[in-house]
């Protein structure tokens, strides 16, 4: 019997098996993709947000502001590219500027530090690409970006290394109660915990109703982006976002930590998890972001693509316990900033319920790896000299060497398809996208995982990449 077991390993069931993982307790992650980050938390802004935007009083501000302060050493710990690039909201005329000037008061009610509005020169210092149309802008210097994959795959890697399981292609078909435990069942096999956490994202309505009575919906709707070249990845410094309307906080223009440009989202209710793309969405997303940044050159796109926020009706995450069983739903924008709070909510949770047993005597919370093109000219030799894996460039638009690709498979948690080693390595990242790299990519995985090349998937369930006689 397990003492907890986690459904759905996104940032936020990887970010409370983490926080569990510190304490001396049998978890067990249920996933039912066949990686980690499989759902919003691999198509999102990446913005660490300071923690002005959520309501007042509301558990999303809270957890917002506590994650985000807690980030940045996680990330540091556990080698997770992040950078505090700081945010400003821009106001175009004075309506506006009353929007800022209480997003200013919320920010301080929520306890977020070095809030305040500058003047349209002050602006203009800062940001030179910034619309001169733009009359003030609130500044919150500790806002960040991240690598939203690797801070997740992260989490869940220290997790196992600290004793958690991780199943992965593991989808919870049923959840049943009996006098003090949970047994929770997939296609093929069947567990027992004491405590059950249902973060399953956009699913966590359909997980709730499977152990409790009906609560809450969620409500997918839909954000696109435009991922443009490294060449756009400098024409603005921090986050850049337009005063938040009902449908959210708008089109934003931000740098990412893989030196590109992000250009989005959009908002769209979409009735069920909708993740393709529209004209209508990139048109208006285009014309948008050009108020805002004027000289973005949208031909430098590289990638387009969509992810789906898991919004309630109640406009707050819904984290509470219940016999056993607790709810981590609702998790939409800010969850990414929040996650490592959320962790910690959580552990609070289970220690109010049935007390938490003591602390892991060594709790492992260092995680390195070798990222070759950020080393100097000397320490490329060297290392190359030790391991010639590191010599053979596999990308050559994001320069990944072999060895670091190798170095991903014997991780706590392999790739087992092309786009997990993306995630892992960011092989395919660049401006190609995996047009050079994929086939090499795909025989190594092959050769790793001792099967036919036929049968690699690009991504998720089903997405076979080469086609024999129809066989696969
Ligand atoms: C367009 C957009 C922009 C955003 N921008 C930001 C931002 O800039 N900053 C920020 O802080 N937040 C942002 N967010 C929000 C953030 O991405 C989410 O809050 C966060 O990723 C949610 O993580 P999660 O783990 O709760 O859900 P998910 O990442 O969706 O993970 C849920 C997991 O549960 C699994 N699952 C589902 N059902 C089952 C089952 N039956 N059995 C087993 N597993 C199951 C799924 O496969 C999935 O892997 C944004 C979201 C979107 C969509």
């Amino acid at each position: 019997m397990y003492d907890v077991i986690i459904i759905g390993c996104g940032i936020t069931g990887a970010a409370i098996a983490y926080e569990l993982s510190k304490y001396n307790l049998r978890i067990l992650i249920l996933e039912k993709e066949n990686d980690v980050a499989m759902g919003s938390t691999r198509a999102n802004s990446a913005i660490i947000h300071a923690g002005f935007d959520p309501e007042e009083g509301t558990l999303m501000a809270r957890l917002n502001v506590r994650g985000s302060r807690l980030a940045e050493e996680i990330c540091r710990e556990l080698d997770v590219p992040y950078v505090r690039n700081g945010a400003v909201v821009l106001a175009f005329d004075e309506s506006e500027r009353q929007s800022l000037e209480k997003l200013l008061r919320r920010g301080i009610n929520n306890g977020v530090a070095n809030l305040r509005i500058i003047e349209r020169d002050e602006l203009r210092a800062m940001e030179p690409e910034v619309s001169g149309d733009a009359i003030a802008a609130l500044y919150a210097p500790d806002s960040a970006i991240c690598s939203p994959w690797e801070y997740c795959l992260a989490l869940a890697e220290t997790a196992v290394r600290n004793g958690a399981e991780l199943k992965l292609s593991s989808g919870v078909k049923s959840i049943q109660k009996t006098a003090d435990q949970w047994c929770v069942s997939t296609e093929s096999e069947s567990f027992t915990a004491r405590f059950v956490v249902n973060a399953a994202g956009s699913q966590a309505d359909v997980v709730h109703d499977l152990a409790l009575e009906h609560e809450f919906e969620i409500l997918p709707t839909r954000g696109q982006y435009y991922l443009l070249d490294k060449s756009e990845g400098s024409r603005v410094r921090s986050t850049v976002f337009r005063c938040p309307g009902v449908n959210g906080k708008g089109v934003l223009v931000a740098p990412t930590v893989h030196g590109n440009l992000i250009v989005g989202p959009d908002s769209e209710l979409t009735g069920t998890v909708d993740v393709s793309t529209t004209k209508e969405g990139f048109d208006y997303i285009r014309s948008r972001a050009a108020e805002s940044v004027p000289g973005i050159s949208f031909s430098a796109n590289i990638r387009n693509f969509a992810g789906s926020r898991a919004r309630t009706a109640k406009g707050d995450f819904i984290i509470a316990e219940n016999g056993g069983f607790i709810d981590a739903a609702g998790i939409c924008s800010p969850g990414l900033s929040a996650a490592p709070a959320v962790g910690e909510y959580v552990a609070e949770l289970i220690e109010n319920a049935a007390g938490l047993p003591g602390k892991r005597e060594h709790f492992t919370n260092k995680r390195k790896r070798i990222r070759f093109r950020e080393l100097d000219d000397e320490a490329k030799a060297e290392l190359i000299a030790k391991d010639p894996a590191y010599g053979r460039i596999v990308c050559r638009c994001e320069m990944i060497t072999e060895g670091e690709i190798r170095d991903a498979f014997d991780a706590p948690i392999p790739p087992t398809t092309i786009d997990a080693v993306k995630r892992r390595v960011g092989a395919g990242m660049g401006r190609c996208q995996g047009g050079f790299c994929s086939p090499l990519v795909l025989e190594m995985l092959a050769a790793r995982l001792g099967v036919s090349r036929y049968s690699i998937l690009k991504d998720s369930e089903g997405s076979f990449v080469l086609k024999k006689n129809n066989v696969h």
